[in-house]
């Protein structure tokens, strides 16, 4: 993955967030929030309150986020953001290697290949 093909996906992931946080107006929440460091534009520096896991507040926002869909998309969207700085985006989670580009195209906030997003699913139905 080059580059571009970062800064494309950081765009469209952006724009998702923005658009999602903004359907959620209502909610006021630290979790939401992005910190650009400086603003000069340069997206590296963006911070995520996310990361500091452990906290209470943290932890209660977590919670209120996974009771709606949206919240759901949005953290998940968060991960591919902070995985996207960390040089990690595109590589399937469970198995590391790349997700293909079709599939990131379709779904920027993915974490897995397509086989192992299958396996999971297939676990995830086996236990029900
Ligand atoms: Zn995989």
């Amino acid at each position: 993955m080059t580059e571009k093909d970062l800064k494309e996906f950081e765009d469209r992931l952006l724009a998702e967030r923005k658009r999602i946080v903004k359907e959620m107006g209502h909610l006021e929440s630290t979790v939401l929030k992005v910190n650009p460091r400086d603003s000069a534009g340069d997206l590296s520096g963006y911070s995520f309150h996310m990361a500091d896991a452990g906290t209470d507040a943290y932890e209660r926002e977590k919670a209120f986020l996974f009771a709606s869909s949206e919240g759901r998309l949005l953290m998940e969207i968060d991960d591919a953001l902070r995985r996207l700085y960390r040089g990690e985006y595109g590589s399937c989670e469970s198995c590391g290697k790349p997700i293909s580009r079709a599939r990131l195209e379709a779904m920027p906030a993915t974490r897995m290949c397509v086989a192992c997003k299958e396996k999971e699913e297939r676990a995830t139905r086996g236990a029900q």
